[in-house]
């Protein structure tokens, strides 16, 4: 395991289904390639982020999960978890926490991979998309205190599903990031698990020069040909 992991088992969360290949998806190519474990957690269906086909929500959920569930295989992630919730209605709610919370104490990860709380400038559309900012808000109350105490949800204790204490957060897409990565090795895989939302996607020679740029801005202050930037936090 290269260095900057001192972890092995990570869960991520992503508010639809491609958020977490555009934040993290070279990380996490990196980090199985080198033995670790990776499970991904899909919070909303994405049923409304659609551009090429018109469908019926149903027909757009179940397409959207396999297109994940196809972009996980390419970066050896074999375990999605869809929550299933409202595209662009989420509500950060005891109930949404809870789901959260639950798949925390089930997966049991070392660290959680998640879109910055600290991201609130509303400077860009997209970034501070409605679902974007209950996610990261929600993932991050399950995280602290709620997975690791007894305290919290003791109605998941009596089917069998105990605290459980992570060592930390790494948030992708962060405003102010401190930790990089170096994906020089797996930015091909990104581009290709990528590749793998096709519904989403109307031009993909120009998303691969988009990420291109963008993992190159990364990795500049490192000397990294390209990197993913992260803002870490550990207990
Ligand atoms: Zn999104």
């Amino acid at each position: 395991m290269a260095k900057e992991f001192n972890f092995k088992k990570v869960l991520v969360f992503s508010p639809h289904p491609d958020d977490l290949d555009f934040g993290c998806a070279g990380t996490v190519a990196k980090l199985t390639s080198e033995g670790g474990e990776v499970v991904y957690c899909i919070i909303t269906n994405g049923e409304k982020g659609i551009h090429k086909v018109k469908k019926f929500p149903k027909e757009i959920i179940a397409m959207r999960e396999k297109e994940q569930r196809d972009a996980a295989k390419v970066v050896g992630v074999n375990k999605v978890i869809f929550l299933r919730e409202k595209d662009g209605e989420l509500e950060h709610t005891r109930a949404l926490i809870k789901k959260i919370v639950k798949a925390i104490r089930q997966v049991k990860p070392d660290i959680v991979f998640s879109l910055d709380p600290a991201n609130l400038n509303f400077d860009s559309f997209g970034r501070f998309h409605r679902d974007h900012r209950v996610t990261a808000e929600a993932v991050f109350d399950a995280i602290y205190p709620a997975a690791g105490s007894i305290a919290f949800f003791s109605e998941l204790e009596k089917s069998g599903i105990l605290p459980h204490q992570i060592q930390g957060a790494w948030f992708f897409s962060a405003a102010k990031p401190d930790t990089f990565i170096d994906i020089s090795r797996t930015i091909d895989k990104k581009v290709e698990a990528l590749r793998r939302h096709e519904g989403q996607i109307n031009d993909m020679a120009n998303l691969e020069k988009w990420i291109r740029s963008r993992a190159q801005d990364a990795g500049k202050k490192k000397k990294m040909k390209y990197a993913e930037a992260f803002r870490s936090l550990t207990f």
